[in-house]
């Protein structure tokens, strides 16, 4: 802690109380937040053929004074310096506002660097910049820092100067020789330097990938050693299942399993037999057939003599959870029930007591399975479907009904690679990325608002096929009653053209839950054929009838949310059709509606979304969680996220990381993060 980096930036000259208060408002206190202090971009200031210069581009260019300067006076304090430069063969002028001082010292001769706007047609550069020498004492790139307040650019880039000239000596390397030399990473002086101070385009990538590598190191060891403590700090119980009858149920079912399926159910059975926690996220395209994976992985927790749990957002997914997995264990003596706020009294009494004594065996329900009441016998498996949807606490509350059952999150969002490596970094993740065969794909078409009636023309041939539709209303987020608004409508519009032919329907998220509920199972029972929604209807809803969805403004949906929307059809054997409806502005827009109609693969729409969007917009404001780096880029730079993830896994599981002097600062910058103590985990 003794290092004269932490010495307070005002042992600098020309730091006084002033500019520490500036400089404190950035974070810069001492020394080492100064020369860690990256810059965020470069100008380029290499020169230029001024041949190849367009009209209004910012260049530097070297010139040496060709005549005695002329200074113009204009207002009190105003003024214009003109010099003539001989940049090469060329004699052009440079324009330099209110920089009368300058005049006495562009002496004809002198050899001077400036950067400004070029005006092609005037030969003249009205500067931004003056060096009085030449081009190498500022070099081919200029580091942008972000400054805040009366504190400038100029005046920061001084000081971390100053600060590398006398302490560079001092600062301290993070990463081991080993990984350094594994990549040919710059040591830290050095990347310290390049990212200050670079001579050239490649010093700066030099400097740049070592602390992309080190930042993305740092935060997977931080991430894999909090999925150590989890899993081994918290021993669970090995489930040792009856193999005999788990293969012999997965061969009774009415489909064979994809390959994709197979590898999920094998990654949980190996969890559950293990002695550890499991903590897993099953991530799966809607309708790759999640359920079954959730229903084996439950039948072999009971075979090994425990009870099993599948809490869902929803009461109506509840319901038709419940009934799905009826159906594929009707041929087996497990006993199932449905636990919701509707199941009231005598009934509720009833499975409360057969779950105390494990005559359940299987529990599936709502929120309602983490009220206080419900004890469970025995539970050794819990499952949540579309996690995001349920809170930590109600996570939490739910694992803890068990001694410390194993844990397995199901999402039907598509998680792109590297979000799932740094958001879900501490779990283990499962992905089915298959379909199982035969489907048919949905078709999207992107149609413009005015092709309106055309569209409604479309439904109603599908509607008259006896067939059924959702019209989705978009999301205003700023406002839930013009959201609201927006789809009565909508609803209005459509109930009147309809009128006398087919039943239209209402459900937005101001509605009670119980009239939801009874919305939505009118729905599925096709006593209404048309429904008109919010995105409620989002998740899980499975009405195979159900052919038709048309989204209003679909460009104000995120690409991965008009998937998750249009997995609501495409359910039943007839050929299912979707319907963009959409006036994008922008050309990004414009790219993103045309992706939906290209592909049906979730994954590839979620990569999509991230690279157009950005991981920020990625999960939406509200709940994001995403780490910030300072230098990396998740997106862009994910090759070496998923690097610095294989290094840390190995560094975490060997022993020499945990005694050996050479990764003491990795071990010091773990133990600060927290990830080493069990007390910070939900
Ligand atoms: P989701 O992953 O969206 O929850 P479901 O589990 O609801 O998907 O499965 C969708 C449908 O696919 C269900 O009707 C299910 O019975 C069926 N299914 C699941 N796995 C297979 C398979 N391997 N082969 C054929 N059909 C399958
Ligand atoms: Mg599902």
């Amino acid at each position: 802690m003794n290092s004269p980096l932490d010495q307070e930036v005002t042992v600098l000259k020309g730091i006084g109380d002033e500019t520490r208060a500036q400089l404190a408002g950035m974070g810069i206190h001492t020394i080492r937040d100064l020369l860690y202090y990256l810059p965020y971009r470069y100008d380029d200031s290499r020169l230029r053929d001024l041949t190849e210069v367009e009209h209004d581009e910012r260049i530097t260019i070297e010139g040496k004074v060709h005549s005695e300067p002329s200074l113009v006076y204009y207002g009190r304090k105003r003024n214009r310096l003109t010099v003539r430069l001989l940049v090469g063969r060329y004699l052009v002028k440079a324009v330099m506002f209110n920089r009368g001082y300058l005049k006495g010292k562009l002496q004809p001769q002198r050899t001077i660097t400036v950067t400004g706007k070029w005006d092609k047609h005037r030969q003249t550069l009205t500067c931004n910049e003056v060096v009085l020498g030449p081009h190498e004492e500022i070099g081919d790139f200029q580091p942008v820092y972000a400054v805040k307040g009366q504190l400038t650019v100029k005046a920061l880039r001084r000081f971390i100067k100053e600060a590398f000239e006398t302490f560079s000596g001092y600062i301290e390397e993070t990463l081991p020789e080993s990984l350094l030399e594994k990549y040919k990473l710059a040591g830290i002086a050095d990347a310290l330097k390049f990212m200050h101070f670079p001579e050239s385009g490649k010093e700066m990538k030099q400097g740049r990938r070592r602390f992309v590598y080190e930042e993305f190191l740092l935060f997977q060891l931080k991430m894999q050693a909090l999925r150590r403590t989890r899993r081994e700090g918290t021993r669970g119980v090995g489930q040792n299942y009856d193999l005999h009858k788990l293969k012999a149920f997965i061969s009774s079912l009415p489909f064979s399993l994809t390959n994709a399926q197979k590898k999920a159910v094998n990654e949980i059975c190996f969890d559950l037999k293990s002695p550890y926690k499991m903590n897993r996220l099953l991530q799966g395209d809607v309708g790759s057939g999640k359920t079954v994976v959730a229903a084996i992985a439950m039948f072999a927790s009971v075979t090994a003599g425990y009870q099993g749990a599948l809490m869902v957002p929803t009461e109506i997914l509840a319901e038709q959870h419940a009934e799905s997995l009826q159906s594929l264990f009707s041929h087996t003596d497990l006993s199932i029930e449905l636990l919701t706020s509707s199941v009231k009294g005598k009934k509720r009494q009833d499975i409360l007591n057969r779950l105390r004594t494990g005559d359940i065996d299987i529990m599936i329900g709502t929120h309602s399975l983490i009220q206080e009441d419900v004890d469970f016998h025995h539970l050794g498996l819990v499952i949540t479907d579309e996690q995001h949807r349920f809170g930590v606490e109600q996570r939490r509350v739910l694992k803890e009904k068990g001694e410390s059952p194993d844990v397995l999150f199901m999402t039907a969002t598509p998680i792109p690679r590297t979000l799932a490596i740094t958001v879900f970094g501490e779990m283990d993740v499962s992905i089915i990325d298959e379909l199982p065969k035969g489907r048919k794909p949905i078709e999207t078409y992107w149609a413009k608002h005015d092709m309106l009636d055309r569209v409604l023309d479309f439904m109603e041939k599908e509607l008259r096929d006896g067939r059924q539709a959702y019209v989705i209303c978009p999301l205003i987020e700023e406002s839930d009653k013009l959201d609201v608004q927006n789809a009565i409508d909508v609803y209005d519009m459509l109930s009147n053209h309809f009128h006398g032919r087919f039943k239209t329907g209402l459900m937005h998220g101001r509605l009670p839950a119980a009239e939801k509920d009874d919305v939505m199972k009118a729905f599925s029972k096709n006593e209404i054929q048309l429904l008109v929604s919010t995105t409620v209807v989002e998740v899980g809803v499975n009405v195979p009838n159900a052919t038709f969805m048309l989204i209003y403004d679909a460009e104000r949906f995120g690409l991965a949310q008009l998937h998750q929307l249009r997995g609501r059809v495409g359910r039943g054997s007839s050929q299912s059709y979707c319907i963009l409806l959409a006036d994008p502005k922008t050309e990004i827009g414009k790219e993103r509606m045309q992706i939906m109609t290209e592909t049906n693969d979730g994954f590839v729409l979620s990569e999509r979304d991230l690279e157009l969007r950005g991981p920020g917009d990625f999960f939406g404001k509200k709940q994001s969680g995403l780490p910030e780096f300072k230098v990396a880029d998740m997106v862009h730079d994910y090759r070496v996220l998923e690097i610095a993830r294989n290094d840390a896994m190995q560094l975490i599981e060997s022993e020499s990381f945990w005694k050996d002097e050479r990764f003491s600062s990795l071990r010091n910058h773990l133990e600060e993060s927290g990830a080493l103590s069990e007390e910070k985990l939900d």
